[in-house]
């Protein structure tokens, strides 16, 4: 016998007899053996064990490659189990996970683990560590495997996908399967930390039981892990789920419905603003608002294509019983072509524009959703505009500055630009009509080239009727989201049969732009929560100045007169008048990221003055209730720059 590996570099070596992956490497150095962590044979992640007996492409795998975190990672995971089970030999282990995040492992027992009991666990595994232990790598008949986990329905469920034989590991008594590669000896683990708990329906389904998901991560360097750490940190001081929560602005209770998402009075404070704002703007850039219902005949989305093209998005339509089919709208297209529809309009009604706050419904996978970001009822600032071919230009150029310019207001300045195309391996996903197809896209590139703006190109991402301009954010955890959108369309027009009158009295096809500025209502505020870490702008902030009087029955008066000339004024202020420390309410006023924060005492009162303290800053400082009133009018004002 004779056969011959391949690596990376190129060269190949010969051999007689079958050997590990552990054994070529100390062959090709003995440095590379003790720093092998596992082999990747023909692509695939391989243990040490590995017996190599035929032609074969082999990388091996040391700490300095990515594969090997998953495989250190998954020996973690692993040896928690083999603790987690010898301390509660009831427990059934679910799932378990690695990759790049880190690692999972989904437990049940009746009294689920706490986040409590994560410190005793790592001190557990420390100890298995410490003793160096041997992970053996076996192969075991899936039989025999279904035999050892007939009582446990989480395992039984998961052989069913192995093969005949199956690669496990074991750990004294302890065996699981379902690993690539593992360690040879829980001795090689470095730095792990294990993270948090949270509950995970078995495979996902939410019509499964909740399991208890314990997270965790692993590293071969204590700086990576510590890097790490922090980086997990401020992913969770921005994250919009934890400030909502903490700055108590919205929920969603999956019992009441999965993101069907409640605005508690701060939330629907800071959406109010908002909401006020783009209207403001909108109307300014000659916008006609309108409200429009939420249901509408099936029938409408059939003529769209929405039907054909989006059901899957869509909820199921509502069978009134007399022949009525209600759909809850997934857009507010065929809404707005209703208000062109409803006059003759001619060229001199061009550009037709019509916007709406409005509410749409949209099936997303459970999965998939997460707090305010991708929810299933949202409120899109949603916009149509119905020009004659030869404004298409100008018109997608005044959006666009809308865009920009709203963006600045907000302080949104890490964005960028993708164009998104149909894709062109699936068309029948989209509306057939390859030459409107390519006349489109060509005029968004070109509107773009245009203007001068950098941007990117993505295949598939257009919408079914047209392609778009996208205008990309990133989400606390490092995720894109599209946040608005400009979108051409040649479509819609011709199956709503709209017309105009034009100059030479016969009718034309306008051609129509959906457009969202500051996109969802939902998915803008999760962002803004995240940018701003919770501490709104002035302009913004649910509260703006919290008043706090330093002996409630003496300062009580004056407090109440200091937040009625703020209030008269339309500032949005609130007397503290719980029976609390001083010390305790201004805490509170900084964890709640008020902006100002105003101490009455026996000074302010006797001179009609306040005592301010400026969110993030250390400095207080006394002034007049009038210097006070001037300085936060010209704050909130500030937004307002252009
Ligand atoms: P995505 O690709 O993110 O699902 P989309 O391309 O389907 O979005 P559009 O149909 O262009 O989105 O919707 C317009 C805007 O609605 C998007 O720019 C985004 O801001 C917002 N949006 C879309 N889906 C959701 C959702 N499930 N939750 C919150 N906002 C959403
Ligand atoms: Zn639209």
């Amino acid at each position: 016998m004779s056969f011959s590996i391949s690596l990376p570099d190129g060269s190949k070596k010969e051999f007689a007899e079958s050997l590990t992956v552990g054994e070529v490497a100390s062959k090709i150095a003995t440095s590379l053996g003790k720093a092998a962590v596992a082999g990747k044979v023909n692509g695939v992640l391989k243990p040490l064990d590995f017996v190599l007996d035929a032609d074969s492409e082999l990388a091996i795998v040391t700490d300095k490659d990515e594969a090997a975190l998953t495989v250190l990672r998954d020996t973690v995971a692993f040896v928690f189990e083999a603790v987690a089970k010898k301390k509660y030999p009831e427990l059934k282990l679910g799932s378990h996970e690695a990759d790049k995040e880190g690692f999972f492992v989904d437990t049940d027992k009746a009294d689920q683990i706490k986040v409590s009991e994560l410190p005793e666990f790592e001190k557990a595994l420390q100890k298995v560590i410490k003793n160096g232990e041997k992970i053996e790598h076996v192969q075991i008949a899936k039989s025999e495997l279904a035999e050892m986990f007939k009582d446990d329905p989480y395992k039984s469920a998961l052989l069913e996908d192995e093969a005949d034989m199956v690669d496990a590991y074991k750990l004294g008594d302890f065996v699981d399967f379902g690993f690539q590669a593992l360690l040879p000896n829980t001795g090689k683990i470095k730095q792990f930390k294990l993270l948090s708990v949270a509950g995970a329906y078995w495979l996902g389904k939410s019509s499964n039981p909740m399991l208890q998901r314990i997270f965790g991560t692993a590293f071969f360097k204590a700086t990576d892990l510590e890097a790490d750490l922090k980086r997990r940190q401020e992913i969770k001081e921005r994250d919009h789920r934890t400030l909502g929560r903490n700055l108590d602005l919205f929920f969603v209770d999956p019992k009441v419905g999965a993101g069907l998402p409640y605005w508690l009075p701060k939330g629907a404070t800071i959406r109010r603003v908002v909401e006020r704002y783009i209207i403001d703007r909108e109307v300014a850039d000659g916008y006609q608002h309108v409200y429009t219902p939420v249901l509408m005949n099936l029938d409408a989305y059939k003529t769209s294509g929405h039907w054909a093209h989006y059901r899957d998005d869509m909820f199921p339509p509502m069978d009134m019983g007399d022949g009525e089919m209600l759909e809850l709208r997934p857009m507010n297209c065929p809404s707005h072509i209703q208000i062109y529809k409803h006059h003759i309009r001619s060229y001199r009604d061009l550009p037709f524009r019509v916007a709406e706050l409005g509410m749409m419904h949209r099936y997303e996978k459970s999965g998939a959703l997460s707090g305010l970001q991708r929810v299933r009822e949202m409120t899109l600032n949603d916009g149509h505009t119905f020009v004659a071919l030869d404004q298409v230009q100008s018109e997608f150029a005044k959006i666009l500055k809308l865009i920009m310019d709203v963006y600045k207001d907000f302080d949104i300045t890490d964005y960028y630009f993708r164009l998104s195309y149909r894709d062109p391996k699936n068309t029948d996903k989209y509306f057939a009509n390859d030459e409107m197809w390519e006349r489109s896209q060509k005029m968004l590139k070109g509107a773009m080239d245009d203007l001068g703006l950098d941007y990117v190109e993505a295949e598939g991402e257009a919408a079914f009727y047209g392609p778009k301009l996208d205008i990309q954010t990133k989400t606390a955890l490092g995720n894109d989201e599209t946040m608005s959108t400009i979108q051409l369309d040649f479509m819609l027009p011709e199956r709503f049969g709209l017309t105009y009158v034009g100059q030479d009295g016969e009718e034309h096809r306008p051609v129509m732009i959906h457009r969202g500025i500051v996109g969802t209502m939902e998915r803008f505020i999760a962002y803004l929560i995240e940018i701003y870490k919770g501490a709104f702008p002035t302009w913004l902030a649910p509260v703006q100045a919290e008043i706090i009087p330093v002996n409630l029955d003496v300062h009580g008066e004056y407090a109440e007169k200091v937040r009625m000339e703020l209030a008269k004024r339309g500032f949005r202020v609130q007397v503290d008048s719980r029976n609390e420390k001083m010390g305790y309410k201004i805490r509170e006023s900084q964890t709640q990221k008020v902006p100002y924060t105003l101490v009455l005492g026996d000074d302010e009162m006797n001179a009609n003055c306040v005592n301010v303290r400026r969110y993030g800053t250390e400095e207080q400082k006394t002034m007049s209730l009038d210097e006070f009133i001037n300085e936060i009018t010209a704050d909130v004002n500030e937004y307002s720059r252009e």
